[in-house]
């Protein structure tokens, strides 16, 4: 397996590889990787030659007030998960390389992200499409693959790979969960013992919903309210952000719960807010 730093030398590396007619897999991460994680990187090697996988904890998607600092790191960890994930090639680049200090030039999505995440995190996106616009003409993928468990981004990543005409087919891997339904992310070390317990009162919530449509209660207010019953039910102390009830494409807002419609909601527990999403119907 190879780990490369430098913005040039993975240039050429994936020049080579696609030179040489291999089929490029790229995986985005922000390090301190889960199975959620190397699923993602078991799903491209089922769809490319070879995977890079890259580790970058981009500054630009932090808010000022948000966790940039204390985000966990593990890349020594991360190198080896990868290698038994069957991942060939890893890039970690620099801050100093991806930002150099006369950077100036971002990519935008705009409606997509003015909702959701984007309307509590209002810089958020615009990191993150930049990096990945960067990722992906450093690495020249021919597959991409983003998990489920962020699915805005998923949605708004997808629009700017077609928006501005990468020839990158966009895959996007199911959410992996603990036993107990709780998402799996590089945030949930962050939780306490009582936050670990309550952090259960997301998919619990989104479950309900999808008992009630199934049910054929389907009307999104009803839900909301039943799901926020739960969440305050299994967790008193969690502040919720946002539940939101959108179709899976285009994110409009639905008000009834039709084929295609997606749950996605945040939830603050104990200082450590938590995302999670289900489609219900
Ligand atoms: P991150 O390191 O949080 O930026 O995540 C990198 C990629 O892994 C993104 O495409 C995420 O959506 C995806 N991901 C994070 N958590 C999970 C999970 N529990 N299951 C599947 N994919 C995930």
């Amino acid at each position: 397996m190879r780990v490369i730093r430098s913005v040039a030398q993975m240039q050429r590396l994936s020049r080579r590889l696609a030179s040489d007619g291999r089929k490029i897999g790229l995986v985005p991460t922000m390090g301190y990787l889960h199975e959620g994680h190397l699923s993602l990187v078991r799903l491209a090697k089922r769809h490319a030659d070879v995977v890079i996988t890259t580790i970058f904890v981009n500054p630009t998607q932090f808010g000022p007030t948000e966790d940039l600092k204390r985000y966990p790191r593990d890349e020594k960890g991360d190198i080896r998960k990868i290698r038994s994930a069957g991942g060939e090639i890893v890039f970690i680049p620099t801050a100093k390389e991806i930002y150099p200090p006369d950077f100036q030039t971002w990519v935008e999505v705009d409606s997509l992200t003015n909702s959701l995440e984007g309307e509590v995190r209002p810089t958020h996106f615009k990191g993150v499409t930049t990096i990945v616009a960067k990722l992906f003409n450093i690495c020249r993928p021919d597959i991409v693959v983003f998990g489920q468990k962020d699915f805005q981004q998923s949605v708004v990543l997808a629009k700017m790979t077609d928006d501005l005409g990468y020839p990158i087919k966009f895959i996007v891997g199911p959410t992996v969960r603990e036993r107990d339904g709780l998402a799996l992310s590089s945030r949930n070390k962050y939780l306490n013992a009582r936050a670990r317990a309550e952090a259960i009162c997301l998919y619990r919530a989104l479950v309900t919903a999808q008992f009630m449509v199934q049910a054929g209660l389907t009307k999104t207010r009803i839900v909301e309210r039943e799901m926020r019953a739960v969440i305050s039910g299994t967790a008193p102390s969690a502040k919720i952000d946002y539940i939101a009830f959108t179709d899976a494409a285009t994110l409009t807002p639905a008000k009834v719960i039709r084929k295609g419609v997606v749950c996605s909601l945040a939830v603050r527990l104990h200082g450590v807010r938590l995302i999670d999403n289900l489609r219900l119907a």
